[in-house]
């Protein structure tokens, strides 16, 4: 029996973490089979406070993960398949073992959303990819293209630009949702170009991707781009599935909070992007799951 059981491993979880297991409480992370969440996918991160030099996603999520080893907590890499929450304590599957817990932080943040086309699915690690950190060194000297107008997207871009030829930023409308500082860098590279009020409606190609099918949302116009690579930067949706039912969540399957981390389930918390549909931030997930952490330990001395 644990006190507290944290779902999740990216900056929420893992900072929920130290604070439990630096208040004694017997903690476990179930970090899941791919841990770490969305910083394990990122190159440099520059806003995040005390690493003026900025510092590697990867390295970040690393130093957070050990300093809650110091303090106690206890590790899993197993995904959740299944929660109780009906009854106390609360119970928590994972393949084909279950956890007890008198309490649960849930912090299994987002994953990248799709554009829902068949093309998409059939050629995703054949061309088609969402993460340009890990799969850009592929396209050397190649044509990228790059679906979405907001700071992932022009990251994505920015990231192919050091080994791909010629990358194109297809955006829905023509002005950028990216912050001031990537725009500017995009800008400035002259290996990214923008296509913009355009949305892409197939990728062509049978067992690699050789094209894309736009369509410019003004005039209708349809016309085709040769690229070799398609990174999809569209944004994200909550990793939720597993609490339809237990918790009370939006229609788009973010966690209703009450007050800051509280769920409708009393001794349920949640932090990070499993509910935040506005400032998505490594920082501000990092707080959060600090807050969470300080509620769970008032919940158990109450
Ligand atoms: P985002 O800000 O939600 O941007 C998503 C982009 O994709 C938008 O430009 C949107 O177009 C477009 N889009 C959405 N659905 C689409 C569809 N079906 N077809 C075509 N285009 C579509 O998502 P994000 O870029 O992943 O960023 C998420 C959060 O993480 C943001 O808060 C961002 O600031 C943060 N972030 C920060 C950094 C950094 O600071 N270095 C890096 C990455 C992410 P519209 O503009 O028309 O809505």
């Amino acid at each position: 029996m644990y006190d507290v059981i944290i779902i999740g491993s990216g900056p929420a979880g893992l900072t929920a973490a130290v604070y439990s297991g630096r208040a004694g409480l017997k903690t476990l992370v179930m970090a899941g089979a791919v841990w770490g969440g969305q910083l394990m996918f990122t190159t440099q991160v520059e806003n995040f406070p005390g690493f003026s030099d900025g510092i590697l996603g990867p390295d970040l999520i690393g130093k957070i993960w050990r300093q809650a080893e110091k303090f106690g907590a206890e590790l899993i890499f197993e995904d959740a398949t299944a929660v109780d929450f009906l009854a106390k304590p609360f119970k928590i599957k994972a393949r084909d073992r279950a956890y007890e817990g008198r309490s649960v932080i849930i912090a299994t943040g987002a994953s990248p959303k799709w554009l829902s086309l068949e093309s998409e699915q059939r050629l995703r690690g054949r061309g088609v990819s969402v993460c340009a950190v890990c799969d850009a060194a592929f396209f050397r000297d190649k044509r990228a293209v790059v679906v979405g107008g907001g700071d992932t997207a022009l990251e994505e871009a920015l990231a192919l630009s050091k080994f791909a030829r010629d990358i194109k930023v297809v955006h829905r409308r023509n002005k950028l949702r990216a912050s001031k500082v990537l725009q500017e860098r995009a800008f400035n590279e002259p290996k990214i170009g923008f296509i913009w009020n355009t949305t892409v409606t197939e990728i062509i190609g049978q067992d690699k991707v050789e094209g894309v099918r736009l369509r410019n949302v003004l005039s209708g116009e349809e016309s085709e781009l040769k690229c070799d690579a398609v990174f999809i930067a569209i944004g994200h949706k909550p990793n939720t599935e597993i609490f339809k039912g237990q918790v009370e969540m939006d229609e788009e399957g973010f966690i209703t909070a009450y007050g800051d981390t509280k769920t409708s389930v009393e001794g349920v918390f949640v932090a990070g992007e499993a509910k935040d549909r506005r400032y998505k931030q490594a920082v501000t997930a990092a707080g959060e799951g600090c807050k969470a952490a300080l509620d769970v330990q008032r919940y158990l001395a109450e």
